[in-house]
């Protein structure tokens, strides 16, 4: 039986005043059934880390660095996060892949300089809507993950993964339990042909989870749990996420 992880992804959103009510609203609503994380923004991570400190609510952070320190202005390596305790950090969000142009190898590299320093990579995934209409989600899936597998070798039982739909994120489009399983078995398959762990991995789904989907998307046999953006910004919806889960 895999615990259920629901993970708040901030984006470029808080401030000190909104993260302490955010904060506060998570830490009093515990305890929860499931594991529960939030990844900030990097400025907020000390004062996340004080405010999280001693709960059993974990931290980590949005992006990080390939390298591990250099002439990389406005970089931050995974020595840094892990200096803020940083359990996770989420890599190749599709936000990252369009935005900044981030291949595959690179979110592979930035997985595995995380897991050399001890923080969980969260490895985004998923396919545009154009991609879908083609039919090509499962290519695309694979081969996202299919690099960071090549990477990681014998450490591919310790990375999450997250399944986001581009066309989902954002969008209030949710891809259904199904489309959502399906895609999640497939994931879980390849898994299994390159690790022993991959029954035991967690797989998560992002794109527009809501305390009204939540629970029948986190019913599926290969659905772990969630990353959660937009519901992930006010206390009353992230907290009904994690309850669902
Ligand atoms: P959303 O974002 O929940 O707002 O769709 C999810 C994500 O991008 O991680």
């Amino acid at each position: 039986m895999r615990r259920k992880l629901v993970v708040g992804n901030w984006k470029m959103h808080g401030s000190h005043k909104a993260n302490a009510e955010l904060l506060s609203g998570i830490c009093e609503a515990r305890p929860f059934g499931a594991d529960v994380a939030v990844c900030v923004p990097f400025p907020y991570l000390s004062e996340s880390a004080v405010a999280l400190a001693g709960s059993d609510i974990r931290w980590g952070a949005q992006d990080c660095s390939a390298h591990e320190q250099g002439a990389y202005t406005g970089e931050v390596s995974v020595s840094m996060l892990a200096e803020f305790g940083c359990r996770y950090v989420i890599v190749g969000h599709s936000e990252r892949r369009a935005y900044h142009g981030e291949s595959d190898q690179l979110v592979a590299d930035k997985a595995k300089a995380a897991l050399a320093r001890g923080i969980t990579p969260i490895v985004c995934v998923g396919e545009t809507l154009a991609q879908r209409e083609a039919g090509e989600t499962e290519t695309v899936v694979k081969r996202q993950l299919s690099a960071v597998i090549h990477a990681l070798t014998h450490c591919v039982g310790e990375m999450v993964v997250a399944y986001e739909p581009v066309w989902a994120i954002g969008t209030g489009l949710t891809a259904t339990p199904e489309q959502a399983q399906a895609v999640h078995a497939v994931l879980r398959a390849q898994l299994k042909a390159a690790t022993p762990k991959a029954d035991g991995m967690t797989i998560l789904y992002g794109g527009s989870v809501k305390p009204d989907n939540a629970v029948t998307l986190f019913g599926q046999p290969d659905i772990d749990g969630g990353l959660i953006g937009g519901a992930a910004l006010k206390a009353a919806d992230f907290v009904a996420i994690c309850r669902a889960a």
